[in-house]
């Protein structure tokens, strides 16, 4: 029997269940969204992905990781071929600048960590640095770490992609709608999900996945089971110059201080991201966040510290989205709603969701083939 699977919410993480999901057989995808794909906080967000060089080590943080990278490497071309549409990514790697001792020996234990697991991360010192990335300005760093496997992805091409491969694999959609409500029948088990609701229009469903980010909250409140999510505000701007600074043909992404320079090519930066956190965390009165211009200043200035030539560069765009992030346990929240049979959450991914879609993707499909088939 063909099982049903409403998937609501079409940023980066349903866009990647979507496209998993529709290539089981047995299961019928439908992929729901108040606005357009990527539009939330997909829309936003840099599409860095640092697994390799995350200080996460073992667990289930890892282990994310470590799957999403393992998927990306076959993802991204497998979705180049089935779509036609292209990727832009950043396959250079990335380097993080380390300005304190002891994080200097972090690093070193994290290398050798690495290595056992089968990763690569090179330390270089200034020198080197400057010989690699000529137009890095060390400062006060004493070294630099190289990882070579992290990269860096463009988060609405890859959602656009996602759907379009859903959709060659049978997936349906619907734009515009916003989910409203849920029919529910009571079980031995705990509730069911029957169908979901819009304005108008019914949807019915044997499975049900909550990827709505931040909408999750006020979904999870209408079935009685509140997930605390709260926005963490994030702000990026994209700069231009005439040519790109450095090597041509090593533009790997830069981190220093937390902040970001992502080379577009041809002049082209993104560069990222604030982190401007709620005056209050009550989330039963939350208040309308809106960015602060000197936080994005400083992520800039910080950034043209350590690339000088950035100083000449004209600011092209400046945008901000909002972070889905769990109040009372460890982003991401990947888990069936409490008190219900067949509703899954798939959200709160706070500052990783670019990186951890495919993972995602994979434990959902996984616990909708365990719990429906
Ligand atoms: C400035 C910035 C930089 C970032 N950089 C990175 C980065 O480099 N790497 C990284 O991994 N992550 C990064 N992130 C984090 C990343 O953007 C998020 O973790 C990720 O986008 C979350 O994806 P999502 O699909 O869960 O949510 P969203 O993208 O917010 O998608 C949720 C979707 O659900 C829809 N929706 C909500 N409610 C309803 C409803 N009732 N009915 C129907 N649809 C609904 C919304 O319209 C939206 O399209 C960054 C974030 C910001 C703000």
């Amino acid at each position: 029997m063909v099982q049903r699977i409403v998937i609501v919410g079409c940023g980066v993480v349903g866009a990647a269940i979507a496209y998993e999901v529709s290539r089981c057989p047995g299961f019928e995808v439908l992929l729901l969204d108040r606005h357009t794909p990527g539009s939330g906080s997909t829309a936003a967000a840099l599409g860095i992905a640092m697994a390799v060089s995350s200080q996460r080590v073992r667990g289930r943080h890892w282990q994310l990781r470590q799957q999403s990278l393992e998927r990306y490497q076959e993802l991204l071309p497998e979705l180049e071929s089935l779509t036609g549409q292209s990727i832009q990514r950043n396959p250079q790697g990335i380097v993080n600048l380390c300005f304190e001792a002891d994080r200097l020996e972090r690093w070193r234990s994290l290398q050798q960590h690495r290595q056992r697991q089968g990763y690569r991360l090179d330390i270089w010192s200034p020198a080197q640095l400057r010989d690699y990335c000529p137009h890095l300005d060390p400062g006060d760093a004493l070294a630099a770490i190289y990882s070579p496997q992290d990269f860096q992805v463009n988060p609405q091409q890859l959602t656009q992609a996602l759907v379009a491969g859903a959709c060659r694999q049978g997936a349906q959609v619907v734009w515009g709608e916003s989910v409203q409500g849920f029919e529910t029948v009571a079980g031995e088990a705990g509730q069911g999900c029957t169908a979901v609701l819009s304005c108008g229009h019914r949807y019915p469903a044997d499975g049900v996945v909550l990827a709505a980010g931040l909408g999750s909250l006020p979904l999870t409140q209408h079935l009685q089971a509140p997930l605390a999510l709260g926005p963490v505000l994030g702000q990026g701007a994209r700069l231009e110059l005439p040519q790109s600074l450095g090597q041509p043909d090593f533009q790997p992404v830069i981190n220093a201080h937390d902040r970001h320079l992502v080379p577009l090519g041809q002049g082209s930066y993104w560069v990222g991201a604030s982190v401007e956190f709620p005056p209050t965390a009550d989330l039963a009165n939350p208040v309308a966040l809106l960015p602060q211009a000197e936080q994005l200043d400083q992520v800039i200035a910080g950034v043209i510290a350590y690339c000088p030539g950035l100083g000449a560069a004209q600011i092209s765009d400046r945008w901000f989205g909002l972070r889905p992030r769990p109040q009372h346990q460890a982003a991401p929240v990947i888990q069936p709603l409490a008190g219900f049979t067949n509703i899954w959450l798939a959200t709160g991914h706070y500052r990783n969701g670019v990186l951890l879609a495919p993972a995602t993707a994979l434990e959902i499909r996984d616990r909708l083939l365990r719990a429906l088939t």
